[in-house]
């Protein structure tokens, strides 16, 4: 029998070679899981079993003739911001309650032709707007390690399902820390490519100029797979760069042994972190230091960057969701006129979060104000780009918190926006810049939750921070199970 406790899409793919497991047994095994966590944990809005069987014994029957491709029989979820042809792609908004997406995302494109299997569509903030999964406008999802807890977002479906093993692993997008907040949150591994690195193309566009698809994995060496699976040119998205793609999965173990200099910016250790935070963190960097070069380095407008990403992202939003009218996609209001219909519709079918971001954002490019807010705050954004260029100008890497909290109770923060938007200080800062960054565990708090630690590297050095984070994830050697499956 298999033990999904014990796997990764890396060992699952040995195993399967060996012929130790078929697909069709992985696949099962994972919505045996499904069926016995999923109602505690409700990661999922859509599962797909009977298509992903299908898939596995077609895997199985590839792989007999020899078939050889880089993630045949994988199971893995996929946030259901995400379009896979003939599935619904609800955003977890009311809005696009019934839509059925018509075509692939060129992500998905990329993973069918690798081989994957799509176990179903994970839960998400409302278009993907906010950082605890309450924002669903069908119901929160759980924190693994603790169910009182969120598992942060927007992508806390997809980060609860890869912790709880429902899936070898998982595709987020991030905006503002989506992708690695939930992974910290939940113990598991979160990488935020640099911006063009992957295509958007049939992501539902939140903003953007900001958002990256990205991989959620229970370790680095998985999540180097599933980037070098995704990543590249494609010409469906215009602002995907035709930069080649490294051969990550391979590459960053030879690479891993470089001695990289590593920065910490003083402007993120000033106080603003939870204690437990702050004890984990030092004691991983306390590990780095004596195999590393670790010297402080700074970042001058950080205290600006969550201003200036509250114009831009609900600018770029109000923009992109004025194609929610009720005319081309799912719900549409009983209404009496062609107006009314409009107003009806958005009012009954966007969530409050939504509403507030679109409004933010129409304010902000309004004729009179467009000046004031958002020419300004995209000034100021290149000046954040420009504090990470000095920056990694003089490292390799720079080392941070990702989350100034752990995963905080369901209900904590969710009347107060101001808190939630401020929790995503250290992630937000990153895809202004458009640099990568990754997520990987650092340790537990007393109370037994994870940590996270985020690596952040120079445009398109996406294999340093990989290479760097493989090497770091074996010192810490953490492996980390969360206990509502140790019982
Ligand atoms: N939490 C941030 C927000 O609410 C980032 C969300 C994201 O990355 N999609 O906008």
């Amino acid at each position: 029998m298999i033990d999904l406790k014990e796997l990764t899409i890396t060992k699952a793919l040995e195993a399967l070679e060996q012929g130790k497991v078929s697909s069709k047994e992985l696949v099962e095994e994972v919505f045996n899981y499904i069926k016995k966590y999923d109602p505690q944990v409700k990661a999922f809005l859509h599962i797909n079993e009977e298509q992903a069987i299908e898939s596995a014994k077609q895997a199985d029957e590839l792989r007999k003739q020899g078939v050889k491709k880089k993630l045949l029989g994988i199971p893995l979820s996929i946030k259901d911001n995400i379009c896979i042809k003939g599935l619904p792609t609800t955003c977890a908004s009311k809005i696009l309650e019934n839509f059925i997406a018509p075509y692939d995302a060129t992500v998905i494109e990329r993973l069918k032709e690798a081989g994957a299997v799509f176990v179903g569509k994970t839960n998400l903030d409302e278009f993907a707007m906010g950082s605890s999964t309450e924002n669903s406008a069908f119901f929160p999802t759980k924190n693994p390690w603790d169910l009182e807890r969120v598992p942060g977002g927007s992508s806390g479906g997809s980060a609860a399902a890869v912790a709880t093993r429902m899936g070898l692993g998982s595709l987020g997008s991030d905006t503002g820390g989506s992708i690695r907040q939930p992974a910290c949150f939940c113990g598991v591994v979160g990488l935020k490519p640099t911006y063009g690195r992957v295509s958007r193309f049939g992501l539902v566009a939140f903003a953007s100029s900001l958002d990256q698809i990205g991989p959620i994995t229970l370790n680095v060496e998985d999540s180097a797979l599933l980037l070098e699976v995704i990543a590249g040119h494609d010409p469906k998205d215009s602002t995907s760069c035709p930069e080649e793609v490294p051969k990550y999965s391979s590459i960053i173990k030879e690479k891993s042994k470089e001695k990289f200099t590593l920065g910490l910016p003083k402007e993120f250790f000033e106080g603003k972190m939870d204690s437990q935070v702050e004890k984990v963190l030092s004691e991983a960097i306390d590990l780095i230091k004596k195999e590393y070069e670790v010297k402080e380095v700074s970042l001058p407008h950080t205290e600006y960057a969550v201003a200036t990403y509250y114009i831009i992202a609900p600018a770029e939003a109000s923009s992109n969701l004025a194609r929610y009218d009720g005319v081309k996609y799912g719900f549409r209001a009983e209404a009496g006129g062609l107006i009314d219909m409009y107003k009806k519709t958005r009012a009954k079918g966007f969530g409050k979060e939504v509403k507030r971001r679109i409004m933010l954002g129409t304010y902000a490019l309004s004729a009179g104000y467009y000046d004031a807010f958002y020419l300004k705050a995209s000034k100021v954004r290149t000046l954040i780009l420009k504090d990470f260029l000095n920056a990694l100008n003089e490292v390799d890497l720079i080392l941070s918190p990702v989350s100034p909290t752990p995963a905080f109770k369901l209900g904590e923060k969710i009347n107060d926006p101001l808190q939630m938007y401020l929790s995503d200080i250290f992630t937000i800062p990153i895809n202004l810049a458009g640099v990568p960054a990754i997520s990987i565990p650092a340790g537990l708090t007393d109370n037994g939750l994870p940590v996270g630690i985020q690596i952040i590297g120079k445009h398109f050095k996406d294999e340093d921070v990989l290479a760097f984070a493989y090497k770091l994830e074996k010192m810490l050697d953490l492996n980390l199970v969360p206990p509502i499956l140790q019982g």
